[in-house]
């Protein structure tokens, strides 16, 4: 399958549109962003009346051009991450099997390395050998650093894919913006056992989250003396949604990230840039607003996150346990209705997939974004409402997931045929039960 049959689920006229659009927006959407939170007090229309002032030239000044010690930070992080995910043990685990017929193998040691991770990073503080309020103070750089560094790191995923693909689940649409964009290989490799999209959206892109979490907390700390509970409620919540995360991570290898969006600009440079900007976003802007909660309405919203970041648990592992078994387990407590759907591969072998109808997954098809944005609201919140850019990553979430939900279901209405109907029938909601 080409990559242009996989991916124009919209007209071609929006595809290009989109693709163009974000290819050349979102790095300086990304400055923009890290520039309001950090030199403009959050603040959208100070930014807006700066830009308003000083034209193309005050934006130009105010990109922050990529240093020498902020190359040495992404350098030495991601070094270090690559050598965790070579190094460290796991079991072996079987990724799904592809439209050709290939099973990706990996070493599920996730868990390790983000434990790894962050007791290397807070003992570097303690014990004063490095300290996070550095990766802070040169956090423009090192964004700016990054979304030059990525860019070129597609164009190698680019000419990789023409020229050594590591496995059959490779192929060129035959239009460069959109192999540059979707990508080009499902599973790039280098060598036989470095994935490539397990560096770039897990060890990368979601350990970056939590240590740009840990390392808002630590800046708040430094210059307070203290941490105020509205960035504790942040921060826990990040970590664990990102503890979550990685206790899943051979779940998540199972999902659209990884077994259907193929390695290039949208997946990776996401992970690479994205990741570490926008979502970790609240946080940078509760460095410079300790806003205090009361520790009654604080651990509502803990609590309330938490419970969140639960059920979004609860909903992946109710569908992959369900697979795993092949429908002989529990579903809350009775035994799951199902579909059998039938569908044929590229190679012409036809299989059967189950599709699970009861449970979280009877509720609506994409139950599961749910509690995913409102967890996303709830380590937002203690922002309180006083700007509106924090709750940015939200109302980003929000489009990224309804976008997601009609790609995946364009995808397995093409897939399972007549059974996503019956499924569809069966349940009617895409995503909120009742109403959409
Ligand atoms: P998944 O890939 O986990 O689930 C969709 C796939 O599951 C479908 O493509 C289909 O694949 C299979 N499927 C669909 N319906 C059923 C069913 N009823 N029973 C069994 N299998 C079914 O979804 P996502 O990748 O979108 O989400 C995974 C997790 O990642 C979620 O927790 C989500 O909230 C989170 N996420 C977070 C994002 C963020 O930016 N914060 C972005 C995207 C996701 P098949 O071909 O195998 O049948």
């Amino acid at each position: 399958m080409g990559a242009t049959e996989a991916k124009t689920v919209h007209s071609p006229a929006l595809t290009y549109f989109s693709m163009l659009s974000l290819l050349s927006l979102c790095p300086p959407f990304v400055i923009l962003l890290w520039y309001t939170m950090v030199h403009a007090d959050g603040s959208v229309v100070q930014t807006w009346n700066f830009l308003k002032q000083h034209g193309l030239q005050g934006f130009l000044e105010i990109w922050p051009r990529p240093t020498a010690i902020a190359w040495k930070i992404i350098f030495v992080y991601g070094a270090f991450e690559a050598a965790l995910q070579l190094i460290l043990p796991g079991k072996r685990v079987e990724g799904p099997i592809s439209p050709t017929g290939h099973r990706p193998v990996y070493k599920a040691n996730g868990m390790a390395a983000y434990f790894v991770t962050l007791v290397t990073y807070i003992s570097l503080w303690w014990f004063e050998i490095f300290n996070p309020t550095v990766v802070y103070d040169h956090l423009g750089e090192i964004y700016s650093a990054l979304i030059f560094g990525s860019l070129i790191f597609c164009v190698f995923l680019y000419i990789k894919g023409h020229v050594a693909p590591s496995s059959t689940d490779s192929g060129s649409s035959g239009n460069l913006i959109i192999d540059f964009y979707w990508g080009m290989e499902l599973y790039p490799r280098i060598g036989k056992s470095f994935d490539i999209k397990v560096f770039t959206n897990c060890r990368f892109g979601m350990m970056s989250w939590a240590v740009l979490a840990v390392t808002y907390c630590i800046k708040q700390y430094e210059a307070n003396a203290k941490v105020s509970d509205s960035m504790l409620v942040n921060t826990t919540l990040m970590l664990v949604y990102v503890t979550k995360f990685f206790w899943w991570e051979a779940g998540y290898w199972n999902t659209m990230d990884i077994a259907h969006d193929r390695a290039g600009f949208y997946i990776c440079w996401g992970c690479l840039v994205w990741v570490p900007s926008i979502y970790t976003s609240p946080g940078m802007y509760l460095v410079n607003h300790p806003v205090n909660l009361g520790s009654q309405l604080a651990l509502y919203i803990l609590v309330a996150g938490i419970l969140c970041i639960y059920i979004n648990y609860d909903c992946d592992r109710q569908r992959q346990e369900f697979r795993r078994t092949s429908g002989k387990c529990k579903i809350w407590g009775k035994a799951p209705s199902k579909i059998e759907a039938t569908y044929t591969t590229t190679s012409g072998e036809t299989k059967i997939s189950l599709l699970l109808t009861s449970g979280w997954w009877g509720l609506a098809r994409h139950f599961h974004y749910v509690p995913e944005i409102l967890a996303a609201f709830f380590w937002t919140v203690p922002a309180l409402f006083n700007h509106f850019l924090p709750y940015f990553y939200v109302v980003f979430l929000t489009i990224l997931l309804f976008d997601r939900a009609k790609r995946d279901d364009d995808r397995c209405r093409s897939k399972y045929g007549k059974y996503w109907k019956l499924y569809c029938n069966k349940v009617p909601y895409k995503i909120i039960p009742g109403i959409y």
